[in-house]
């Protein structure tokens, strides 16, 4: 999946980390029920907001951008968002994007006027399919921008000459530089191939950006996403966030004082299509619900080293096995996940057999208590949400496998077998390294 990143000229927003937590969502997702994700994330660090960021601070445009995509990485890593598998760097295209724009010329779809070289959006069949608007409201609200020579309104760049003092790069057009719809193309091609299953972005994104990223693949008659995903936007207190407003809700203030994965409840309780409410009450209600998960967890870990130490005592292996995550639970979840990514019906399916689960226990009906809370935390590792403290190994699991490698150093081969059908019954699988025992969770295959 392609995904577009940031363009690194100021600090993160709320809004950026809903972005990125849905498709660390779908990643995660997709990666919990065994499917391979190649993820790749773009970052322009050469662009006009850039280029006037610098110049109002009187420094280097390359300066600014680098400080910026620190700041970026580092919000995203304290927000838990998986880091992609590929970050192309729009500067580290450039050959690429001349080559593409050298061939939509060539094609005769492209054409270079005064200020820099444009694609012809009439040269694309089917322009606007993405925007799902028929060419004439698109080019009514195309925004007036005067260009002498632009053959249509919505005829986009795809190089801009440089003005005197710009960073710029060499083309058979002269020095500048690329567009930025012509950046993802690239990079999206160049590092997923055609045909590529899944693009992402933001839905102020859908049109121009993606619309214009997608007709210059149509113009050279080449394949591009085979799905398009779109989110909607972050509000404050029920107003629009945006710059405009004066209401832009920085991501690191926000990490300040919420617990990160209370944002990232707060993303899954919303439809990715619906537009979310940042505001504190909501944040208060997840950080809530997000106790309730945890102390389910401590919960059935204390049971569990209960459990073992009565095993212990006995010298005996144990008693019952564990039962396997509830099935029922597991498949209903995938099937509401799987709905459009539906996260707020599959959420409130997990919280409901959080409930279950407690009062399964209460009751005293161990085995059940501990099916249904099992499958419930591993739902919810599903969207990437884990008790705190947990990286989907309980503590109680590593204690047993640091037990396994003393048994080992001593040759107690009984001990250790022991040890791993334990960890087995309680969901894990267990490999042998040079390091020690390895563990990792087996995840819905159970
Ligand atoms: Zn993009």
């Amino acid at each position: 999946m392609y995904v577009c990143g940031p363009t690194v000229y100021g600090a993160p927003h709320a809004g950026h980390g809903r972005s990125t937590l849905v498709y660390d969502v779908v990643r995660r997702y997709l990666e919990w029920t065994g499917t391979e994700v190649v993820h790749v994330s773009n970052v322009t660090d050469i662009d006009d907001k850039i280029i006037n960021r610098a110049s109002e601070e009187a420094r280097p445009w390359a300066e600014v951008a680098e400080e910026n995509e620190e700041l970026w990485w580092l919000s995203m890593d304290r927000l838990g968002v998986a880091r992609p598998h590929e970050t192309p760097h729009a500067t580290g295209y450039l050959p690429a994007m001349v080559e593409l724009i050298g061939e939509l010329a060539r094609d005769g779809a492209a054409y270079a006027i005064d200020d820099g070289v444009y694609l012809s959006v009439a040269a694309v069949p089917g322009y606007g399919l993405l925007a799902q608007q028929p060419l004439e409201s698109l080019r009514a609200g195309a925004r007036v921008e005067v260009v002498a020579g632009k053959r249509s309104p919505l005829d986009f760049a795809l190089w801009k000459r440089a003005k005197p003092g710009e960073p710029s790069w060499s083309s058979p057009w002269g020095e500048g530089r690329p567009g930025w719809h012509t950046e993802c193309v690239v990079m999206s091609l160049a590092l997923l191939g055609e045909g590529f299953e899944l693009h992402g972005g933001g839905e102020d994104l859908k049109f121009p950006h993606h619309e214009n990223e997608r007709a210059q693949a149509v113009a050279l008659g080449r394949s591009f996403a085979a799905h398009w995903m779109h989110h909607a936007m972050v509000e404050l207190e029920g107003e629009k966030m945006a710059r405009s407003v004066g209401n832009v809700l920085s991501l690191g203030e926000l990490l300040e004082s919420t617990d990160p994965r209370a944002y990232r409840l707060l993303v899954l309780q919303a439809h990715y299509r619906a537009p979310m409410d940042v505001g504190p009450s909501g944040l208060a209600a997840a950080t809530q619900a997000l106790e309730r998960l945890d102390s389910l967890a401590r919960r059935i870990d204390e049971i569990e080293r209960a459990q073992s130490c009565g095993a212990d005592a006995a010298r005996e292996p144990r008693g019952d096995p564990a039962p396997a995550p509830s099935e029922d639970l597991v498949s209903s979840f995938r099937e509401r996940v799987d709905d459009d990514l539906d996260t707020p019906r599959a959420l409130a399916l997990v919280f409901d057999a959080i409930r279950g689960a407690n009062a399964l226990l209460d009751n005293g009906d161990v085995v059940a208590g501990l099916a249904r809370g099992r499958a419930a935390l591993e739902c919810a590792r599903g969207l990437g949400l884990s008790p705190a403290g947990d990286r989907g190994i309980s503590t109680h699991a590593s204690e047993l496998a640091h037990k396994r490698d003393e048994a080992r150093a001593v040759r107690d081969w009984a001990q250790a077998d022991s040890l791993r059908d334990q960890l087995v019954r309680m969901g894990y699988r267990v490999e042998d390294t040079p390091g020690g025992t390895r563990l990792y969770r087996t995840g819905v295959s159970l």
